[in-house]
């Protein structure tokens, strides 16, 4: 039947060990068809490291994989998430963006250290580097380092007490433009879709100027539900993906059988019959 696509189970967001997941690729797959996802991506922090092994893992289990990476950008001085979708992994453009990205990380975490000396704590920085690994060094590396260490309860505290976008307010204009990011990667075929637009908390007004933005530079869709959204934030994100044209994706954000997170393959339900589905042309 044409609408089976609509029954599917779907998850266009979620993050592995290459990044600040819990489980590698592979085992993330698993769990993933354990949950009873058919259509899958990976998307974790400006990295595609995870992707070949998770494809490989989807391949032997029959589930429809999407490529995906979550990139780290800034507007108007606000950092943002893109979650790109479908793309190739030999698309030189995007690997330009993602190795720009991992150079900023690495740097970052340098100035993150920085500001966690001058509030007295030690300095985390190669002990952050050595947690990683070859994952994506993060803020959660760092958070995981002050709750081990016993500066903070849990990593909740940490990120509340010392790193935040507001207590690292003097890390400001870290990532490349949205405008750049999306000029270097529009046109191409790529689902370009604004992750967790609720969580940035902007006003509608600023929201729907984002978004303005975001469809003119060449932005194609929006995650209209994000983990344990508001269903009353979902609604509103559905009308923005209709009132802007763009294309309604949804994600768990799943990093892990701790903290926040949802489930893989849980999040919000949508109204999929009012909005764009950005896995329709896929399955
Ligand atoms: P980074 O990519 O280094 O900027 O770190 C951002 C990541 O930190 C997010 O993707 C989340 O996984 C995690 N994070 C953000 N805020 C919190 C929080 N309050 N508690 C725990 N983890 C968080
Ligand atoms: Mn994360
Ligand atoms: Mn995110
Ligand atoms: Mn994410």
């Amino acid at each position: 039947m044409p609408e089976a696509a609509s029954y599917r189970k779907v998850d266009l967001h979620t993050h592995s060990q290459r990044s600040d997941g819990h489980f590698s690729p592979t085992e993330l797959v698993d769990l993933a068809v354990e949950q009873g996802v058919e259509v899958f991506a990976l998307t974790d922090h400006d990295t595609l490291d995870g992707l070949v092994e998770a494809q490989q893992r989807a391949n032997a289990q029959n589930m429809i994989f999407i490529n995906g990476v979550e990139l780290s950008t800034q507007w108007q001085g606000i950092p943002l998430h893109m979650v790109a979708l479908n793309f190739s992994m030999d698309n030189e453009a995007l690997i330009r963006v993602v190795a720009q990205n991992q150079a900023i990380r690495l740097d970052r975490a340098r100035r993150i250290a920085d500001l966690l000396v001058k509030q007295g704590l030690p300095d985390l920085f190669d002990e952050a580097i050595k947690l990683a690994g070859e994952s994506q060094l993060g803020r959660p590396h760092f958070a995981n380092l002050l709750v081990e260490k016993g500066f903070v309860k849990d990593t909740n505290k940490a990120f509340d007490r010392y790193l935040g976008n507001k207590k690292l307010g003097q890390l400001r204009d870290v990532w490349p433009e949205l405008e750049a990011v999306l000029s270097a990667l529009s046109g191409q075929g790529i689902e370009l879709v604004l992750a967790h637009p609720k969580r940035y908390h902007l006003t509608v007004t600023k929201l729907k100027r984002l978004l303005g933005d975001f469809k003119k530079w060449g932005g194609t869709g929006i995650e209209v539900a994000s983990g344990n959204e508001r269903p009353d934030n979902v609604r509103l994100l559905e009308r923005l993906s209709r009132e802007f044209g763009l294309t309604a994706s949804v994600g768990s954000d799943y990093h892990g059988p701790y903290g926040p997170w949802m489930q893989v393959g849980k999040f919000t339900q949508i109204k999929e019959s009012e909005v764009d589905l950005v896995w329709q042309s896929w399955v």
